[in-house]
């Protein structure tokens, strides 16, 4: 099992399609971190921890890693969705992540709706999965935190 996986990576601007409009916006990942993963973990949906440069506090995030077929991208992306509400884009600051585990593969939808209805299970299986003991100690991790 690659789990847990630890990266680190500036917050860049991604295509700008979907994320925010569907009230679920993506921090994306470097290049060099994306392709880094992808050494360890397949293309698909994960979840985990993630703790951004302005805040103490770590919170649940789920992941996609791979081409997003559904918004037919040409390059791979590794995109972070924070499950939290923030009042600002974050753009340009190091964000830390703890892949913890794999939730599905990635998946091609037939409309928008199903694909928000999708990533809000993936939202809902993520939160009851941090919440195990096993996972407990990634909240209070130094490679997190530091
Ligand atoms: P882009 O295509 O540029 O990634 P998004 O619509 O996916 O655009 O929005 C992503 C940006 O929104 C992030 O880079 C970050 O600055 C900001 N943001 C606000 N709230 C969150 C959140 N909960 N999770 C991730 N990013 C967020
Ligand atoms: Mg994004």
């Amino acid at each position: 099992k690659p789990f847990p996986i630890f990266l680190s990576s500036k917050v860049i601007e991604g295509f700008g399609r979907g994320g925010k409009q569907l009230g679920i916006p993506t921090a994306n990942m470097t290049e060099d971190v994306v392709n880094s993963v992808l050494q360890s973990a397949p293309n698909g949906i994960y979840f985990g921890l993630a703790k951004t440069d302005f805040e103490k506090k770590v919170r649940p995030m789920v992941m996609s890693l791979g081409w997003n077929p559904y918004f037919k991208n040409e390059k791979l992306s590794g995109e972070v969705h924070i499950i939290h509400n923030y009042q600002n884009d974050f753009y340009g600051t190091q964000l830390k992540v703890v892949i913890l585990g794999f939730i599905r593969p990635e998946a091609d939808f037939v409309d928008i709706d199903t694909l928000v209805a999708e990533i809000q299970r993936d939202i809902n299986f993520c939160l009851k999965a941090v919440d195990k003991e096993e996972y407990k100690k990634y909240f209070h991790d130094k490679l997190l935190s530091h």
